[in-house]
């Protein structure tokens, strides 16, 4: 059995490729639609969805931001809302 620490998993910032383990997944948030779609980080990679991996690092976060990555990986119909994971990481 391949433990999921094994995973390699593709940055979306800096489009490196890592073990899942170095990296933090992200999921969009649904439930508030009336704000539009929220990405809330996942270190513990558990809850349900679509993910997207990116480094725990202010630049690749940035780098995802301005490449619009996380919209593309998560097949968002919007640009979603990084605050949280911004905070994760600050
Ligand atoms: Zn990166």
């Amino acid at each position: 059995m391949v433990r999921r620490a094994d995973v390699i998993r593709t940055c979306v910032g800096c489009r490196n490729r890592a073990s899942a383990s170095e990296l933090l997944r992200v999921v969009a948030n649904p439930e508030t639609p009336a704000t539009g779609v929220r990405l809330v980080p996942d270190p513990a990679r558990k809850l349900p969805g679509r993910g997207a991996h990116v480094h725990p690092a202010p630049e690749c976060l940035e780098q995802a931001r301005r490449r619009r990555a996380f919209k593309r990986a998560l097949r968002l119909s919007s640009e979603p809302d990084l605050t949280a994971v911004a905070d994760f990481l600050a």
